[in-house]
Formats: C-alpha cells, structure tokens, sequence
C-alpha cells in the first residue's frame, strides 16, 4: 500500500484521533481536520454526555496504540448497578463475577485531550477549525472551510477515512452521489444531563457504581466524575406524560422530581436549574450500507454505525473499528481490499451492537426491579461458574470479552436465552435447577467455547 500522499482522517472526537495515530505509527502521514477549535484549549461544552462508559471492548484498541498508560488516570471504575426504587431500599447488581469485570467512566473531554495529544505526538497534522463540507466522489478529495478565514479549499489525499460522527458530512456526499444508503431511526427518548455535585470533593452516592433510577418508561442515570461529581442523565419520552415536552415551568418539575427521585431531595433546586439551562440532545440509530467508496473513502465509527446509549458501546465499537481496520493494514493490500473487508467483518457487528443497544433500554428503565430479572441473572452468573468459557452472560460478552464480535455475542445469547427459559420453567416446587437438564443443554447448543471459533472473532 502506498505510503505517499496524506490519508485525510475527519473528525477528531473519539475514533478520529485514534484511527489517525494508529496509521501515523504504521508510517503513513496523516491530517487530522475538526471543526471544533483544540480541545486542548477549549472550553467544555455543558450538557453533551460528559462521561462515558469505557469497556474491556475499547481498553484493547487504546493498549494497541500505546496510549491505554495515559487514559488509565482518568479513569473510575465501575463495578456494580446500583439500582434506586422510588421507595424501599436499593439494590447493588454486580456487572461480572471476575475482579477484572468491570466498566469505567471516563470524561469524554478528558479522553479526547489525551487521544489528541498522542496522535500529535506521533506525526499527525492538526488541523482544528477546519470544517469538512464533503467528499468529491470522483477524485476522493475532500472540500474544506477554514472556519476563522472562510477560505474555502480542497484538500487532495490517497484515501479519507471519515470519523465524522452520527451526522456525517462525508457519509452524506457519498449518500447524495448514491454512493452509501443511510437509515436513520430517531429514537423517541431524548436525554438531558445534570450535575450530582460532590461533597467537598467527596462523592455523595457510591463512587463505584452505575446509578440507575429505572421508573419503567425513562430512567435516570449516573455515572461518577474523579472530582467528587456525578454526571446525571435523565432519559425520557420527547411527548406524553411524562415527557420532556411535558416538563415545562418551575412547578412541574419539582413535582416531578419530587415523585420520582425523592433520595436526590437535597439537590434538587440545582439539578432543576441544571435542567432548564442544558440542552435536550436527541438520539437514534443510523444503519448505513456500502461504508466505503472503492480505496478513496471509508466511513468509520458512528460515521458508519451511530446507536443508541444505552449498552455503552458507541465509543467502544468506534475503537474496536480502528483495531480492526489497523490489522487489516499489517495484513497489507490495496485500499479497497482493505475497505472492503472491514465493512464485511463490521457491519454485521454494528447490526449486532445496535440491538442489543435498544433492547437494553428495556432493561435497564424497566427489568432490572423485576424479581424475574433478578432471579434470571443469577441463574446466568450460576451457570457460568458451572460452565466457565461456554455459557457467559450476553451483558458480559459483550462488554468483557473483546475477543468476539458483537454478532457472535447476539447469537451466543439468543441461544443461551432459550437456555434460561426452559431451566426456569422446569425449576421445581421448591425453586430448584434441574442441573443434569443444564448440563445438557449447554453441552448441546453450545458445543464450542467462547473464543474458539475463528470467524467469531473480532477481525
Ligand atoms: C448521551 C450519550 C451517552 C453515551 N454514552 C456512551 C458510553 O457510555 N459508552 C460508549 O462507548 N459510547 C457512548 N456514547 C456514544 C459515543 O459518544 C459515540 O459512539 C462516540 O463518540 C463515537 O465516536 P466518533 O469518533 O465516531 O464520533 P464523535 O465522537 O461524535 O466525533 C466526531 C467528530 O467529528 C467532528 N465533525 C463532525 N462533522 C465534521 C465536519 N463536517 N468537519 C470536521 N469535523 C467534523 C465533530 O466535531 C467531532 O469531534 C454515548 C453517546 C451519547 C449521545
């Protein structure tokens, strides 16, 4: 593959500069070009999901590019949901059952700083305040603005490879030239977050865990911060009742507040301020087909695959891409080839992850106070002490075993699903597991251990 000639990589958010620094250290040069200014010396814009959930999915792409020792400090683990009724006493759901089975937040400025700084240190040009307008799908080159001059230009390079985001302007020109299809399903939910403030720089809930607030059609979230904070994130419907429209005016949201998360009492008056200041964000799916335009454009990232938030897998996937398409490079070829075979090992996981993304929805807002759920899950955890590496819980595939793709997680789960119903209903009088049943059913449906199988593998 030809080293000459700049390889254009759009947008500097998560996956851009990673993907950017993983080509710049196979020796290829790389322009890095963002609309926004550096977020090395920017102001954090408030309200724009402030943390992220980070996973043993996007911790292996990070150690790859070398750059995991310096996002290590910014991160707080997350072990456990802790679960909080509207009444009653709460509850705390592990994640895993290994020490090393957990999530992280991390703060999305913070990540973007770090991963910004490495690519430049490895040799990639920044280009900040450069706003991409759009690919020329003849040539392959790029149509630009310098943001503070408003010269407009054309920028030439081998391939561009567009990390542009859920609203990608380079996905958009191959759209428009019939390139690429775009479906993009709005979720009917949007979200809005606040700040749980520290005490004296100490956490006021527990600093170890992913809160969750589940009132059955929306959800209140919260993830910690390292200084003592907590970024909330309430989910609900756009209409009805209750909704964000519905949600107008002083009275109405102390009422609801008060109803709903009563534990927050003592910051109300602040979250509630909070709330009418931040924006409302929007979400949704984006199922794009053709990710790539023959070796002149490849759209990575929620360029290619944007979800919803609710598996915290967004960013992860988005890493996961750029250690995917990195292999495909070691492995050599020409730029098409390459292309060609990340849609074709990517786009069935991002079908994958986009479902399981909103089917966590319905858990996490509403499943996890059932006694079913509760009962189910600890079933899942007994049978995977009992069947160590074939029957692993899909939450924990998919968030703890990078070593199988998404897709591989969803059809290992459906399996293990049918698994769990058919245990549950023959449990006897007493609650009891017919384990010789489990045995066989393992034993049957999943003959291969997780990881074993070569084309279940990431890429
Ligand atoms: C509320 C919320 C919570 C989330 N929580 C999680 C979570 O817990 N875990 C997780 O894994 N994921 C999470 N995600 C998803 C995650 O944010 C995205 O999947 C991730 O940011 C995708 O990275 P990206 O680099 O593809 O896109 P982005 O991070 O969106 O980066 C795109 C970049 O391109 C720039 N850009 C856009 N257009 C242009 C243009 N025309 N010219 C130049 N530059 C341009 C943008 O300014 C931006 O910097 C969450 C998302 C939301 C909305």
């Amino acid at each position: 593959m030809a080293r000459g000639g700049h390889i254009a990589v759009v947008g500097a958010g998560l996956a851009g500069p990673l993907m950017a620094l993983l080509l710049a250290r196979r020796g290829f040069a790389v322009t890095l070009i963002e609309r926004r200014t550096d977020p090395r010396r920017d102001v954090v814009q408030a309200g724009r999901s402030i943390n992220l959930a980070l996973s043993a999915r996007g911790i292996r792409p990070l150690e790859r590019a070398g750059v995991f020792a310096a996002v290590e400090p910014l991160l707080m683990p997350m072990r456990a949901r802790a679960v909080h009724p509207r009444s009653g006493p709460g509850s705390l759901q592990p994640y895993g059952q290994r020490p090393q089975e957990i999530n992280y937040s991390v703060g999305r400025a913070a990540l973007n700083r770090v991963l910004v700084a490495a690519a430049e240190r490895a040799g990639v040009v920044l280009r900040f305040e450069h706003r991409c307008l759009g690919l020329v799908p003849e040539s392959g080159a790029i149509q630009c603005v310098d943001e503070r001059s408003g010269r407009a230009f054309e920028f030439d390079c081998q391939t561009v490879i567009a990390a542009d985001g859920a609203g990608s302007a380079v996905r958009a020109s191959l759209a428009a030239a019939g390139a690429c299809t775009v479906r993009a399903v709005p979720l009917d939910h949007d979200y809005k977050e606040m700040t749980l403030p520290g005490l004296d720089g100490r956490h006021a809930l527990d600093p170890e865990a992913l809160h969750i607030w589940p009132r059955g059609e929306f959800m209140l979230i919260a993830l910690p911060n390292p200084d003592g904070t907590f970024t909330l994130t309430l989910f609900l419907p756009r209409t009805g009742e209750p909704s964000f429209a519905a949600l107008i005016g002083a009275p109405a949201l102390h009422a609801f507040f008060s109803a709903q998360f009563p534990d927050l009492a003592p910051y109300h008056a602040a979250l509630i301020e909070e709330f009418r200041r931040n924006p409302q964000g929007q979400l949704g799916t984006v199922y794009v087909r053709d990710w790539h335009l023959e070796g002149r454009a490849l759209l990575l990232g929620d360029a290619a695959h944007a979800i919803v938030p609710f598996h915290g897998q967004g960013m992860n996937a988005a890493f996961e891409d750029c250690a995917v398409l990195d292999t495909l490079l070691e492995r050599g070829g020409g730029w098409a080839a390459v292309y060609g075979e990340f849609e074709r090992l990517r786009r069935p996981s991002a079908a994958a992850i986009a479902r399981m993304a909103l089917e966590n929805y319905a858990e996490m807002r509403a499943s996890v106070r059932d006694a079913d759920f509760q009962r189910r899950k600890r079933l899942e955890f007994e049978l995977e002490r009992r069947f160590p590496g074939r029957f692993v819980p899909r939450y924990s595939m998919v968030m703890f075993h990078p070593e199988i793709s998404y897709s591989e997680a969803w059809r290992r789960g459906a399996i293990q699903a049918a698994i769990i119903e058919q245990l549950d209903r023959a449990r006897s009088a007493d609650g009891g597991i017919d384990y010789t049943l489990a045995d066989r059913l393992v034993r049957e449906r999943l003959p291969v251990p997780i990881g074993r199988d070569p084309d279940a593998r990431t890429g």
